[in-house]
């Protein structure tokens, strides 16, 4: 800091701040071994066909058994993870994890479900991202399409022919992409009809909201709505009551995720929840 002041970079010194620096640091450093030590682990939580009740597919969250601090989420280490391009090598090991389950579930069932990923804008934008997707989807022997990206509307809002060109060789490799959080970024409803995805997820600000306000009620029809005209499947996120499930069912939202279903369950469990009769996951409406 003392260097640094000299530059000119701190005004004053600001204890506070140095304190967040030097944590930021450790966790980094702290992070940085963990991804190659192997103390990441992915949670699996099930996406239901909200007519059927069957599990379409399933997305993998990460998660990071710390020695101190026990199982962190990511909302405590994605941040440092991007600043310190971290990301990628985790992003690559997240990638070819899930995969791997994926595979597990091709073999443990006849209709095998698609696995979902978290992608960032670095690891997205990072090269050879996706050289490396189709080569990982390759090894794992999956079917292209039992994979779908999940990325940002701030990736979308960069002007970047690049990422473009890539979204399109990624589905013109049979892999899906999909916007995740829908509605809470700036890209607008119109933007969406160009840009070359397959699915949607509303985020769960919206689900949380619409039993009680008729004004989102009418918002996340609207956007289910242009979903279904422009040929994108739409899932809901944040699922948690039988109430929010019967109206988005209502406005023809035909996926959907949430604690109402399920957690994030571990590799095993997610197997276990495959295996299970599908009928008794959802009782009918
Ligand atoms: P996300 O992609 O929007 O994932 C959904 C988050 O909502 C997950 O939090 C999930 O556990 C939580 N959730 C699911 N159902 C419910 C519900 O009914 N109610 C409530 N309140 N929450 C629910 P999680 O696992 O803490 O992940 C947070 C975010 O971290 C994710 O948001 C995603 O953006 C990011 N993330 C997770 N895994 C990865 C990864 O491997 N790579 C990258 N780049 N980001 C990741
Ligand atoms: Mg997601
Ligand atoms: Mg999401
Ligand atoms: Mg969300």
């Amino acid at each position: 800091v003392a260097k640094n002041a000299g530059k000119g970079q701190w005004r004053r010194y600001d204890p506070s701040l140095h304190t967040a620096m030097v944590r930021r640091l450790e966790l980094r450093a702290a992070l940085d071994e963990a991804v190659a030590a192997g103390a990441l682990t992915l949670e699996y939580q099930p996406i239901v066909d909200l007519r059927s009740g069957l599990t379409a597919g399933f997305e993998a969250l990460v998660r990071w058994e710390h020695p101190e601090r026990g199982r962190l989420l990511p909302d405590n280490f994605i941040e440092v993870a991007e600043e310190s391009g971290l990301i990628v090598p985790m992003g690559t090991w997240v990638l070819r994890q899930a995969l791997a389950e994926a595979a597990a579930w091709q073999r443990a069932t006849r209709d095998a479900p698609y696995v979902s990923i978290n992608v960032s804008v670095h690891q997205f934008r990072s090269p050879g991202f996706v050289a490396g997707v189709r080569r990982a989807v390759a090894d794992a022997g999956v079917p292209p399409d039992r994979l779908l990206l999940e990325i940002t509307e701030s990736l979308l809002l960069r002007d970047d022919d690049q990422i473009w060109d890539d979204l399109v060789e990624l589905r013109r490799a049979g892999i899906r992409v999909a916007i995740d959080d829908f509605g809470t970024g700036y890209s607008s409803l119109s933007y969406l009809r160009h840009v070359p995805l397959d699915a949607l997820k509303i985020d769960r600000l919206f689900t949380s909201t619409i039993a009680s306000s008729g004004q989102q009620a009418v918002l996340v029809d609207g956007i289910i709505r242009l979903a279904q005209t422009l040929g994108l499947q739409v899932i809901a996120e944040g699922i948690e009551r039988p109430s929010e499930r019967d109206m988005l069912a209502r406005f023809g939202c035909r996926y959907g995720q949430g604690f109402l279903f399920s957690p994030p369950l571990s590799a095993e469990q997610a197997l276990e929840w495959l295996t299970a009769t599908p009928a008794t996951v959802l009782s009918g409406r």
